[in-house]
């Protein structure tokens, strides 16, 4: 057992930010279900979208770019407050040692992505963004003395108390539970790659913080919109379901799509933005393609471009690709669209409050209003940012305010051996093949139905394990987003229906 004035479930940007933000007299427990180092956090290469300057016209520009992406779905008032509190969470980085890429002028320097007006992004080691920003604030938080690490440890479910979140019940890497007892609870538990078979995202990716808010009843929505990033590495001798994500920065730079056919085919479905359009468009576009050529990739095109400048700017891509067998600058690269991000989440307000008292979510897992039905291309660790800021805030004026400290029982559940990989892989299945790009009622139907019994089934033979618990997730994840695309009946930004 552990008592703790604030508890944060995830060491990806947003609980770590929000740790890092916290007063020092607030103690303070994170913890990781893996190691510290390994989220998708890390894996971010393009960067963080921020006019960092008082530019009202500039700023309004980021506003637009964010709302315009987001089929005007998303919450005016969130997109502004994203984006106004981004000069100063930037700031907060860089003086949290981050350093971000700079020209000889002496200036950042800032690169442009699908959907944005202007060059807005911040980047650090070439495309090593979320590394070195990750890198730099656990740092920055290993010298702090209010701040416990805990590796290994997972978040089962929340402890609630006449309406209120006194705790976490946790499982140990011995697989042994107990429980975390805390004034605050804070869900930074990232995204839900590993329900679909095929994603960009790191596969701890399980979905964990909406599976064990739903079964708290905490509001969640905009499940339907999963965002799909249209280039990630196409490699047939890859048997991971983890993809390798080919930034949208190089397209920033100059890499354009083309088809089995050699067509510059998103002339046909964005002749102005081409191959900036936003995600949402990018990704239909390519699986139309996919669908009339008969194929499962089309090509990234980067021969116009100078692979010296490349390899520099884009190093980790670079040295993928060539352990490979391409060589960017100089080889088409085969890429297809997978699944990469959640645009809904757990509601939360501006504070990263949700509907249960003292839970707060931040990151990817939260539904803050500001990506509405596709995110803007670097929004998302912005959103960490702004977020874990606003509701770090908010706890501290908010400690005071909580339950005192209580215990109570925590029923623990049979542990046995059961293989949970087929279960995984069907609801994987049914996701790629009826929950994907292209969705219709018909396949929408069959997968809630699959997955629902696939949910009672779980529930009904409870396993005191992390496969089970990544399992249960899983499914709840999946049934969350089948049903709120059954809900939503029209196309709008990654929602698309053909009927
Ligand atoms: C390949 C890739 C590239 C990207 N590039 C960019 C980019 O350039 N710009 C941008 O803005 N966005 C980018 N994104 C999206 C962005 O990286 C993520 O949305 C963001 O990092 C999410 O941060 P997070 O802190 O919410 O979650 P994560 O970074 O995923 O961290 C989640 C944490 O929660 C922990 N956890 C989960 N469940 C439990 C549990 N039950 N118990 C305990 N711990 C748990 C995990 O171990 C992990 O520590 C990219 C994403 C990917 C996958």
């Amino acid at each position: 057992m552990k008592k703790t004035d604030v508890l944060i479930v995830g060491t990806g940007l947003a609980g770590l930010f929000t740790a890092l933000n916290l007063d020092e007299s607030i103690n303070v427990v994170i913890i990781s279900k893996t190691k510290i180092q390994l989220s998708n956090s890390v894996l971010a290469q393009g960067g963080i979208a921020c006019e960092y300057n008082d530019d009202q016209q500039l700023h309004q520009a980021h506003i637009n770019d964010t709302l315009k992406a987001g089929s005007m779905l998303n919450d005016p008032e969130s997109v502004e407050f994203l984006v106004e509190k981004a000069h100063e969470s930037v700031k907060k980085l860089i003086s949290f040692g981050v350093q971000f890429d700079i020209g000889d002028d002496n200036l950042f320097l800032v690169t442009k992505e699908g959907g944005h007006s202007s060059r807005r992004i911040f980047h650090s080691g070439g495309d090593a963004t979320g590394k070195n920003v990750t890198g730099s604030l656990i740092i920055q938080l290993m010298q702090k003395k209010n701040i416990e690490f805990m590796e290994e440890t997972m978040a089962l479910n929340l402890l609630v108390d006449d309406k209120e979140v006194i705790g976490m019940s946790c499982l140990d890497r011995h697989e042994q539970i107990f429980p975390i007892y805390a004034k605050k609870v804070v869900l930074a538990t990232g995204g839900i790659g590993s329900v679909y078979n095929s994603t960009t995202n790191d596969l701890l990716a399980t979905g964990d913080g909406i599976g064990i808010a739903y079964r708290q009843d905490v509001h969640i929505s905009h499940m339907e919109f999963v965002q799909f990033h249209p280039t990630a590495f196409y490699n047939e001798n890859n048997h991971s379901r983890q993809r390798f994500l080919i930034t949208e920065a190089l397209r920033g730079e100059g890499a354009y799509l083309v088809n089995v056919e050699n067509e510059r085919f998103m002339k046909k479905y964005s002749p102005e933005l081409m191959e900036l359009a936003p995600r949402d468009i990018v990704s239909q576009a390519i699986f139309k393609e996919m669908y009339d050529t008969w194929t499962d990739h089309v090509f990234l095109d980067t021969r116009h471009l100078d692979p010296k400048y490349l390899q520099s700017r884009f190093p980790t891509v670079f040295n993928h690709l060539k352990e490979n067998g391409v060589i960017l600058g100089v080889d088409l690269i085969p890429v297809a669209p997978c699944e990469h991000f959640l645009c809904g989440g757990i509601d939360t307000d501006l504070r990263g409050r949700t509907s249960l008292k003292s839970l707060y979510a931040v990151g990817e897992t939260a539904n803050t209003g500001v990506h509405g039905a596709n995110r803007l291309a670097s929004n998302s660790l912005l959103e960490c940012l702004v977020f874990a800021m606003a509701a770090s805030g908010d706890i501290y004026k908010n400690l005071k305010d909580s339950k005192p400290m209580k215990e109570m029982s925590i029923a623990s559940n049979d542990v046995y051996n059961y293989n949970y990989k087929p279960i995984r892989k069907k609801i994987g299945d049914y996701m790629d093949e009826h929950v994907s790009i292209v969705r219709e009622q018909s396949g929408l139907q069959l997968t809630i139905e699959v997955i629902e019994k696939i949910l009672i089934n779980l529930e009904k033979y409870p396993n005191q394990t992390k496969n089970y618990y990544e399992t249960l997730n899983l499914a709840s994840t999946a049934y969350l987003i089948t049903k709120q695309a059954l809900e939503r009946v029209k196309s709008i930004g990654c929602h698309y229906r053909i009927n």
